[in-house]
This record gives structure tokens, sequence and C-alpha cells, in this order.
């Protein structure tokens, strides 16, 4: 006789699976004795927010940074630099003296000779090819031999990035999460060509910042982008089939997540997602089913909370409510597509996404984009606010039953269409009885 689970056991065992799956992926098969090169100075190439981000992490972990920025964009950026380092030492109740000190860890030029003395380049430019493959040409002109080439690109191709030098073992991805001196997560990219000690060294890297990494492969989103993006899409799928963004995102923060998918893309802006599907419109495949709310809600100026309203309004003190704009927008499309809404369950909804993320993952898995499934638990936890206590897509995937799982995952294949088919990994394990978070390759 089996002794039955109890939620707080199940929860337990999620918490110790994560910390032993933090630890293991900091482990990468083959670097063994792999020694990291030596980081003594960054440069940092782009003084956004996430290259001013990067650059105080580095600096609170002692090493001296340089920002080489636009010549129009230093002001900003050296000011950017300021307000947020400032805000990061906030709590330390630093002297003047102090406080200077920590600053002056960081400087911003749009000279370019500090990369002839930097021992790793962390590229945080714009999202563009163009623009990287540009700076990468300069890069390799100007960087000393040895020095680690580092892109945080979050969607583009690092190993066409890498091609445009003329030393594509020293390029890596360093893909680090907003607000990058906060975040924990770091995604180190591997490349095609990327040196072992290059990779050893992002390691070597996340250790000295006190951030966790995850060892991903090439592909469009890498890990954690990747299987977000899935989790969007069916959210917007759920949507339009009927149900609400209150209820989907009632549903998923019930889940244990802070917040739902339309509550987040109203804080992030929904203006940032519209310009990735216009990039993307010339290659989605017509058979991907495609929701064109959002799009209908940026061309009414809904843009979230920065213009106090998107798919929730806002009140002056930012509490969201449902608006029936927007509702009466989704009915429009609804009709204009010729969906008849059903209703769905909070049950049905959280099985739903659970069941896409983890197919998802098992995708990444099989083709050898992430090195075990439990990576792909640790880059959900500690860049997407996936509830610890649940472990991970992968995790509850398995402690749910993957045979279950794969029936929501035929229902979301019938909702979404081309890029929802059921992952052969999840597949062959229902037929063999295994575990995604015991699988290893064969
Ligand atoms: P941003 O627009 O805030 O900043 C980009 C900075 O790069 C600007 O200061 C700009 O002047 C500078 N820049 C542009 N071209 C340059 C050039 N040729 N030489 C030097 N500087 C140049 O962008 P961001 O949000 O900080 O994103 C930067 C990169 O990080 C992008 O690749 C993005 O996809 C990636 N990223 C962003 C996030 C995020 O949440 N914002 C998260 C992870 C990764």
């Amino acid at each position: 006789m089996t002794t039955p689970v109890t939620p707080a056991d199940a929860e337990a065992r999620a918490l110790a699976y994560v910390t032993a799956a933090e630890s293991a992926a900091r482990q990468v098969p083959g670097l063994e004795g792999v020694a990291p090169r030596a980081v003594d100075r960054v440069a940092i190439v782009g003084g956004g927010t996430m290259g001013v981000g990067i650059a105080v992490a580095c600096a609170e972990a002692g090493l001296p940074v340089t920002i080489v920025d636009r010549a129009e964009a230093v002001a900003a950026a050296r000011e950017r630099a300021h307000s947020v380092y400032t805000r990061h030492v906030k709590r330390q109740h630093l002297t003047p003296d102090a406080l200077a000190e920590r600053l002056g860890r960081v400087t911003v030029s749009d000279r370019w000779d500090a990369v002839g003395e930097a021992s790793l380049v962390i590229e945080a430019a714009f999202e563009d090819m163009a623009v990287k493959v540009d700076i990468f040409r300069r890069l390799d002109q100007l960087a000393p031999a040895g020095a680690v080439l580092a892109t945080n690109t979050s969607y583009l191709d690092i190993d066409a990035i890498a091609a445009a030098t003329s030393r594509p073992a020293d390029v890596v991805g360093l893909h680090f999460f907003a607000p990058a001196n906060i975040m924990k997560l770091l995604e180190i990219v591997r490349a095609a060509k990327t040196a072992p000690d290059v990779v050893a060294t992002g390691l070597a890297l996340a250790a000295r910042l006190k951030k966790q990494p995850v060892v991903a492969g090439v592909c469009d989103g890498f890990i954690g982008n990747r299987i977000f993006a899935m989790y969007r899409r069916h959210a917007e799928y759920l949507l339009e089939d009927g149900a609400s963004p209150e209820a989907i995102d009632g549903a998923i923060e019930r889940l244990g997540f802070a917040m739902g998918p339309f509550a987040v893309s109203d804080l992030s802006g929904l203006d940032i997602a519209f310009a990735m599907r216009r990039r993307r419109d010339g290659t989605r495949d017509a058979g991907e089913r495609y929701v064109a709310i959002a799009d209908r809600l940026v061309e009414a100026g809904r843009l979230g909370r920065k213009t106090g309203a998107g798919w929730y309004a806002y009140d002056a003190e930012g509490t969201r409510s449902p608006d029936p704009v927007t509702a009466a927008l989704i009915a429009e499309e609804r009709a204009r597509k010729g969906v008849s809404p059903r209703s769905f369950t909070p049950d049905e909804i959280q099985r739903r996404i659970l069941a896409v993320m983890a197919n998802e993952g098992a995708k990444a898995l099989a083709e050898g984009m992430a090195l075990r499934a439990s990576d792909i638990d640790v880059a959900l936890v500690n860049g997407y606010a996936f509830p610890r206590a649940k472990g991970g897509p992968m995790w509850a995937a398995d402690e749910r039953g993957l045979a279950a799982v794969l029936d929501d995952i035929r229902a979301a294949h019938a909702a979404g269409g081309v890029g929802s088919e059921p992952a052969p990994l999840i597949e062959e394990l229902v037929r063999t009885g295994g575990r995604l978070t015991d699988w290893t390759r064969g």
C-alpha cells in the first residue's frame, strides 16, 4: 500500500528537487578539468537597460567595467548607470565616499579603447542582426587575443554573430535577465564553435556574480524564452477560444506565479511584443494559428500600464480591473474568426499551460538545446518566476503523470496547429513509462 502524498510532501519534494537541480546545472559534462579564462576587466557595448544592469552586477563582484555606447547615447547611459547603481546599493547605507568609489567602478564612454584592454566583452546593443554583426566585426579588430566575446541577444542566431569574427571559438551567449543586477538566471549559450574554456569562463562568471547558470544551445529563444513564448502563445489561444484575460491570469496566479501573462504583458508594454511579431511576419508558418487581439489593442493605443490601459484598465494606484473595451475587442475578433467561445475551468487553464511548457521543453531537450530536463526547470524557476514549490514545468509534468499531460498536449495541438505538435520524447516516455527528469540521451 502506498502512502498518499500530501500537498506539503509534494511541495517539499519539489523544493528539494530544484535545489539539487541548481547544483547540477553548474556541472557541465565534458568540462571537468577545463580551466576558465581569467577575467579581470569587462567592457560592455551598449548602455541601455541591460548593459547597465550587467555593468552593476560585474562592478559589485569587484570587476572594473567600461560601458561603450554611441556618442549620442553616452550621456543617457551615464545617467542610467548612476541611478541604477545608486538604487542597487541604497540598502547598504554607504557613506558618500564609499558610494562614489562604487560608482567609479563603472565608466561610460563613446570611445572603444576599453575593448582593447578587456578580457571579457559583453555586447548588449539593439536586438538587430546588422547592428550586432557590425559590433562583432569591430570587436574582432579591437579585442585582445583570448578575450571572451559575449552577446546578450535574446533571440538572434549566435552562430551568425560568431561568423562575423575571425575567432568564433571565443564567442558565446551570456543571456542575462532584466533587471540584470537582480535577476538570478544567466543562460550561457554555447554556439557551434564556442571553445570549452569559454563556456567554463561563463560558468565561472556566473559564480562570481552569484548568478544561477544554465547552459543552452542556439535555437530561437534558447531555453527560457523559447518555452515562455509557447506559454504566451497558448494563453492567447485560450483567450480567443473563450477565456477572459482575468480568468487566465487568475488561474496562473493560483498556480503560484506572481502575475499571469496578460498582467505581465501590460507591465512590459504591448508594443515590444508587437514589434517582435512584425519582425516575424515574414517567417511565421502559415499553419500556425495567429491571434490578432494584441495587435488590435496596440492599434487602439492600449500599450499597457504606461498608457493607463492594455489588457486591463488601471486606476491611479495602478490597480488592474477587467475592461469592457478589451472584452468588446476580444468578442469582435472571435466573431471575425467565427470562434464560438466556450468556457474553461481554472484547472483546464493550468493544465493546458503546464502541458505546453513541458512539451516545448521536451523538444528542446531532445534537440540537445538543454543538457537535462532539470536545467529547463532551473531556467524557468530562476528567470521566469515559475513557482519553485511546483518544481518547474518538467518536474510538474512528471509528477502529474505524462500520459495525462499528453492528453492535454493533444488538446493544445488541436487548438494551436503547427508548432504545437506533441513532442516525440513525451510520446516515447508514455510508452516506456519513463520520466522526463530521469531521461538521458542514449
Ligand atoms: P536598450 O535599447 O535599452 O539599449 C541598447 C543600447 O545599445 C542603447 O544605449 C544604444 O545606444 C546602444 N547601442 C546601439 N547600437 C550601438 C552600437 N553600434 N554601439 C554601441 N552601442 C550601441 O536595449 P536593452 O533592452 O538593454 O537590450 C539590449 C540587448 O539585450 C538586446 O539584444 C536585447 O534583446 C537583450 N535583452 C534584453 C532584455 C530586456 O528585458 N530588455 C532581456 C534580455 C536580453
